[in-house]
């Protein structure tokens, strides 16, 4: 499922929302419960973004790959 990132303007604060993309034009409110919010650019997909588990850590093999088991 997309993930789509949002701004607050009442707070400034931003914020991703998981949602359909059907529903990617639907208005979003703030964690803090605002409800003035703008959609940003989409981060579909995005690697190395932080929250996305990474691949080595459990020692799936998923890392020979990338060449650092050589
Ligand atoms: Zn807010």
């Amino acid at each position: 499922m997309p993930r789509y990132e949002f701004r607050c303007r009442a707070c400034g604060s931003t914020f991703e929302v998981s949602r359909p993309m059907s529903a990617s034009g639907d208005p979003a409110t703030c964690p803090d419960g605002h409800d003035d919010t703008v959609k940003l650019l989409s981060t579909v997909a995005m690697t190395g973004g932080g929250s996305a588990p990474r691949p080595a850590a459990g020692g799936g093999g998923g890392c020979c790959g990338g060449g650092c088991c050589s």
